[in-house]
């Protein structure tokens, strides 16, 4: 009895989960830069994070607030969100200087096409960064102004 108690709050608890401060925050700066956050599965299956270009919609897989990678997962998505303000309408790189940490590289090179290896080398580049949230904010600021 006892154990069937704790392991429905444990459930509880994992349902209630609330992203964390610094989600909301970035989360807010893309709504505001006209993009549409959806905590939901995204179309294409297995992935984390997915933006889609045609209408601005971010989906958030809402497994990595219980894999503890939501930041990440965001970071990387807004990386991708001013690219597409950077090229108008369509993903331009963004010329950025800093390099993925090597355990991404791996997830960047399974991608074929070279310009999309850049795409993600990039968005990879900054969700590694100890300042990624900073990084982050200011590449929209600078890409997505009005
Ligand atoms: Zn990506």
């Amino acid at each position: 009895m006892l154990e069937i108690a704790i392991l429905y709050s444990s459930l509880l608890i994992a349902q209630v989960q609330k992203p964390p401060q610094q989600f909301l925050e970035l989360k807010n700066k893309l709504e505001k830069y006209g993009f549409e956050v959806i905590i939901d599965l995204p179309p294409k299956r297995g992935t984390y994070g997915l933006l889609k270009v045609a209408d601005k919609k971010i989906w958030i897989n809402p497994v990595v607030f219980d894999l503890q990678i939501a930041n990440p997962t965001l970071v990387h998505e807004s990386v991708h969100a001013a690219q597409l303000c950077a090229g108008k309408g369509k993903m331009k790189t963004l010329g950025l200087k800093i390099q993925p940490i090597q355990a991404a590289r791996r997830l960047f090179l399974r991608y074929t096409n070279i310009h999309r290896q850049d795409l993600e080398r990039e968005a990879y580049a900054v969700q590694t960064q100890p300042n990624s949230f900073e990084l982050a904010t200011a590449l929209l600021q600078k890409h997505c102004k009005k």
